[in-house]
């Protein structure tokens, strides 16, 4: 079996996850209602994506 000769420092399995964190996606304006809007989603409030409407909303 395989096994690693060295033990590694708490330190370097902390160095090699510095990246490892999850950032906030920054959301666009749809261009159709001006709501904020994920890239690449339908918009929630209109249901619009490029430019036309794919999602049935309930107008409240
Ligand atoms: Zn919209």
């Amino acid at each position: 079996m395989p096994n690693p000769k060295r033990r590694h420092s708490k330190t370097r399995g902390r160095k090699r996850r510095t990246h490892d964190a999850l950032k906030a996606t920054t959301p666009g304006l749809c261009p159709q209602c001006s709501e904020p809007k994920a890239a690449h989603r339908v918009c929630r409030y209109c249901g619009f994506y490029r430019a036309r409407q794919v999602r049935a909303v309930n107008e409240d």
